[in-house]
C-alpha cells in the first residue's frame, strides 16, 4: 500500500459481517473533552448510559453498563464472574462463537458439555431442554446471532427452559444487540453481552453487559475480599474468587454504582461513544431500527437470488442483518472480494472453518443498514460477478431489490 494511503486511509463502504462504517455522529462525541473519572459531569454521563443500555437490551435489570474492551471482553467478564472451577455449563454450539465460548468457559474451569448442529441450522429448543435435564448444567452459555454461519437461534423458549430447571441463562448478542430484537426481560435471559462494531454503528472497544438478580446472586455467592455494595457483617460463602480482577462483575457493579468504588480508569471515550450509539438507536425507535434491517435484508436476499446465487443456510433462521451466499462454481471467491474493495471500495466478508472458501458473507447493519448501501453493493457484485464470467442478466439484482423496497414498506419512518 502506498504510504500516502496508509496515512489518510481510502474511504471504504464496510458491508461484510462487521465491523461497519461507524455513524459520524458517534465519531463526534467521541472527540467530546476528557472528565476525571469520578467528575460529577462524568458519572452523570455513566447513569445515562446506564439508561441507554437498559433500553437496548429491553430489560429492567438494575445492572446494565459496560465492559471496557471488545465484545470479548464481555463474554469473558460474564463466564469468568458466573463460573467457578467444576461448574457444569452447556454450550450450544451452531457457529465459531459457540466454539468461542466453550473455550473461554473451558479456561474458566467449568466442566463443559456441548452440542453441536450443522453450521447453517440452528438447535429445535426442545434438544436444549433435554439436554439441561440430563446434565444438569449451572449456566448454559448461547449465541444469538452467530455472523460466523449467519444464523440466530431462537432463545425464547431456552429461557423458559432455563427458569424450569433453575438454570442461569448467558447470550453473547454481539452481532443483533441494536438491529435484531433481543427482549432481554421477555426472552428470560439472565445475562447478556454485546459489543459496537455490528448493529450498534459504532467502533470495537466496549461491550454492553446486562445482568439480572439471578445473576447478581450467583456472582455474590462467590468469595470477595472487597467490603463494596455487600451488605454489613457479609459472609462469604465458600464459594471461589473470581480469577479475574478486570473482569471481575462483582468490582465492576461497585464500580457502577454509586459507591464507585474505584477500580479500573473507565475509557471515557469509549463511554461517549457507546452513548451516542445506544441514543442514535433509541432515537429512531427500536421498532423502527428492527424493521429497517428486516426491510434491507429481504431486499438483499431477493437481489442475491435474482443474480442466481444461492443462499446459505436454512433461510428461515437467518439473521436479519446478515446473508451468507455460496461462491458460484467456477468463480474465486477471493477475487470477486478483491475487485469489490479495489474497485468500488465495498467490502464483503468472507468465512471461515467448515465454510472457509465456499460462502461469502454481507451485512446490512447499523448506519449501513439503508436502501443505497444495499443496491450500491448489489449492483458492484453484479458487474464484478459478470466480469469474473458468471452468468446473471444486468440490472437483475438491483431491479429485484427495487422491487422488494416497493413491496414492503418500513413499517414506520426509515432514517436514511
Ligand atoms: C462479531 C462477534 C463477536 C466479536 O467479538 P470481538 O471481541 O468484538 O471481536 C463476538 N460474538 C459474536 C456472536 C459476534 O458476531
Amino acid at each position: 500500500m502506498k504510504i500516502a494511503e496508509e496515512l489518510n486511509p481510502l474511504p471504504r463502504l464496510l458491508m461484510g459481517p462487521g465491523p461497519i462504517n461507524v455513524d459520524p455522529r458517534v465519531l463526534r462525541a467521541m472527540s467530546m473533552p476528557l472528565l476525571g473519572q469520578f467528575d460529577p459531569q462524568f458519572t452523570a454521563y455513566m447513569n445515562d448510559t446506564m439508561g441507554l443500555v437498559r433500553e437496548i437490551f429491553q430489560t429492567k435489570n438494575h445492572w446494565a453498563f459496560l465492559v471496557n474492551g471488545t465484545a470479548r471482553a464481555g463474554i469473558e467478564a460474564a463466564l469468568v464472574s458466573l463460573i467457578e472451577p467444576g461448574d457444569r455449563v452447556l454450550v450450544p454450539i451452531f457457529g465459531r462463537f459457540g466454539h468461542l465460548l466453550h473455550e473461554i468457559a473451558a479456561r474458566c474451569g467449568a466442566e463443559v458439555t456441548t452440542l453441536e448442529t450443522e453450521w447453517g441450522t440452528v438447535f429445535d429448543p426442545s434438544v436444549i431442554e433435554d439436554a439441561i435435564k440430563k446434565h444438569k448444567p449451572k449456566l448454559v452459555a448461547c449465541v444469538h446471532g452467530d455472523t460466523s454461519t449467519t444464523m440466530a437461534q431462537p432463545l425464547a423458549e431456552i429461557g423458559a427452559a432455563c427458569r424450569r430447571h433453575d438454570v442461569l441463562l448467558y447470550v453473547d448478542a454481539t452481532a443483533t444487540l441494536g438491529g435484531v430484537d433481543f427482549p432481554v426481560d421477555r426472552w428470560q435471559i439472565d445475562i447478556a453481552t454485546a459489543g459496537l462494531q455490528k448493529c450498534l454503528s459504532g467502533p470495537p472497544g466496549s461491550a454492553p453487559i446486562t445482568f439480572n438478580e439471578r445473576a447478581e446472586r450467583a456472582i455474590l455467592n462467590r468469595k470477595h475480599v472487597e467490603a463494596g455494595i455487600r451488605p454489613a457483617g457479609y459472609v462469604a460463602p465458600n464459594g471461589q474468587r473470581i480469577a479475574s480482577n478486570y473482569f471481575d462483575l462483582a468490582m465492576l457493579m461497585d464500580y457502577w454504582s454509586e459507591a464507585r468504588l474505584n477500580h479500573h480508569t473507565e475509557s471515557a471515550t469509549m463511554l461517549y461513544g457507546a452513548r451516542e450509539c445506544a441514543r442514535i438507536v433509541l432515537q429512531e425507535g427500536l421498532a423502527s431500527v428492527f424493521a429497517r434491517h428486516t426491510q434491507a435484508s429481504a431486499a438483499m436476499v431477493a437481489g442475491l437470488q435474482a443474480m442466481n446465487l444461492k443462499l446459505f443456510g436454512d433461510l428461515k433462521h437467518k439473521m436479519q442483518n446478515v446473508t451468507g451466499i455460496y461462491i458460484p462454481d467456477g468463480v474465486d471467491g477471493e477475487a470477486v472480494r478483491s475487485s469489490m474493495l479495489d474497485d468500488f471500495g465495498i467490502e464483503i466478508g468472507s468465512s471461515f472453518g467448515p465454510l472457509k472458501g465456499r460462502i461469502w458473507r454481507i451485512g446490512t447493519m447499523g448506519y449501513n443498514c439503508r436502501k443505497q448501501n444495499v443496491l450500491i453493493t448489489l449492483g458492484a457484485l453484479e458487474v464484478v460477478l459478470r466480469r469474473a464470467g458468471f452468468n446473471c442478466r444486468a440490472g437483475a439484482g438491483v431491479d429485484a431489490a427495487f422491487a422488494a423496497y416497493e413491496a414492503t414498506p418500513a413499517r414506520t419512518a426509515i432514517a436514511s
